[in-house]
């Protein structure tokens, strides 16, 4: 039977980007998916062929981050709060009028849930990164280290966000900490997972979804020389003082080297950019990685993903908790190696890089990794999973 489902995330790349080939795979089959998330995903999420439904969501604009800095916890979770009474109503009034069969909703949308509690229809959570439940957070890990980052701080916003849920009628919960849903799409191999045993059979990790993006047209400028590709990603990524050290780290280096600054970063005002540089503020990221040698990496979950989907060794300078987190999971698991982002220096990348690149160990761990990622089945384990648990 044809189904209706109503996709929610909020509007960053890392968030959207491992759904859409799900939506693609829905809609080939027949279903029909209203996709609703904030203004500056809309295109993507158009190029699918899903009914787009425009929310008032903003991704939160984060300053400059270093680990020894405590992240914005109180401005992130003021972003929920706000997100949550811009978008609900519009979302809730989308809905009720052209009603869906299930909820998809990324984990870090509580207003997902909010519908599907309105609507009284099942929640499907979308995780793009280590899944939690009841004996797992990576929460629980980060606050070790992260006061910030402590129950007790999220204690407050917990029960703000459920009085502004009681107020519409529905169940709110933070995202953190919320009981799991019936049916959980987690987008990395659970060889990846943490804590991977304790995952029931409602986990389905079905891996990291690209679609085609590593089919997008792109080339190295030199064919000769080994590619290094640099990106902190989409959020933490306002860094020109580690760009910087990029120059200094591989300017004289038989590395060709394509360096992504992201949106808040001019690449002109980094200064006279070296001849085997290319810097530019985004690259087609899954495309450039069929061509590169290492990736030096802020290790968000899809660029961690992309790299080993492509089996290409990480050298990570995580820019916050979770992907610090990410960047260890790899180093353990001998895909790539692990830098203090707060102390690093040139030195110390170049060295990184170097060694990786011709690390035997670590090259066969990716070729095992790759195809385990290449085993999981995708898009259509995804939609088989949700076929399933709708029928
Ligand atoms: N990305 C891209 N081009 C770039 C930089 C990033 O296409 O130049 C994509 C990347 O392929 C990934 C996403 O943006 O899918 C970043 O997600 P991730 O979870 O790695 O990090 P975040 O941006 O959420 O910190």
């Amino acid at each position: 039977m044809k189904k209706h489902f109503a996709f929610i995330s909020m509007p960053a790349a890392g968030h959207i980007n491992p759904t859409l080939p799900l939506v693609t795979e829905l809609l080939r089959r027949g279903h029909r998916v209203s996709y609703a998330t904030g203004p500056n995903m809309i295109a993507a999420v158009e190029s699918t062929g899903a009914d787009v439904v425009e929310l008032p969501t903003d991704v939160p604009e984060l300053p400059p981050q270093s680990q020894s800095v405590p992240p914005p916890v109180a401005r992130l979770m003021q972003f929920f709060i706000d997100d949550i009474e811009n978008s609900f109503p519009p979302l809730r009034e989308h809905f009720r009028a052209d009603p869906p069969d299930a909820v998809c909703a990324d984990i870090m949308s509580p207003i997902g849930r909010m519908l599907a509690d309105d609507l009284g229809i099942p929640l499907i959570a979308l995780v793009p990164s280590f899944a939690a439940n009841e004996k797992f957070s990576l929460l629980d890990i980060v606050a070790k280290d992260n006061p910030a980052f402590s129950p007790e701080a999220f204690a407050e916003f917990g029960q703000r966000i459920q009085q502004i849920g009681a107020q519409f009628g529905v169940r709110a919960q933070l995202p953190f900490g919320a009981p799991p849903a019936a049916l959980n799409l987690v987008f990395l191999p659970r060889e990846f997972q943490l804590a991977a045993d304790t995952f029931d059979e409602r986990f389905h990790f079905i891996g990291p979804l690209l679609g085609d993006r590593h089919d997008q047209p792109w080339q190295p400028r030199d064919a000769g020389a080994p590619l290094l590709f640099i990106s902190l990603g989409t959020a933490f990524n306002n860094r020109p003082e580690f760009y910087r050290m990029c120059f200094e780290a591989f300017a004289d280096s038989p590395w060709q080297v394509a360096m992504s600054t992201g949106q808040h970063v001019d690449p002109a005002g980094l200064g006279e950019i070296p001849a085997n540089f290319d810097v530019r503020a985004s690259f087609p990221q899954p495309a450039v990685l069929r061509h590169a040698t290492a990736f030096l990496s802020h290790t968000g979950m899809n660029s961690t993903m992309e790299s080993l989907h492509a089996g290409v060794p990480l050298v990570a300078v995580p820019q916050m908790p979770e992907q610090a987190a990410n960047a260890a999971r790899a180093e353990e698991l001998g895909l790539g190696r692990r830098l203090d982002p707060d102390t690093v220096t040139a030195a110390e990348l170049r060295t990184a890089v170097d060694d990786i690149a011709t690390d035997e160990q670590v090259r066969a761990n990716l070729q095992r990794m790759r195809q385990i990622i290449h085993d999981c089945g995708g898009a259509t384990a995804g939609a088989d999973a949700l076929e399933a648990h709708l029928n």
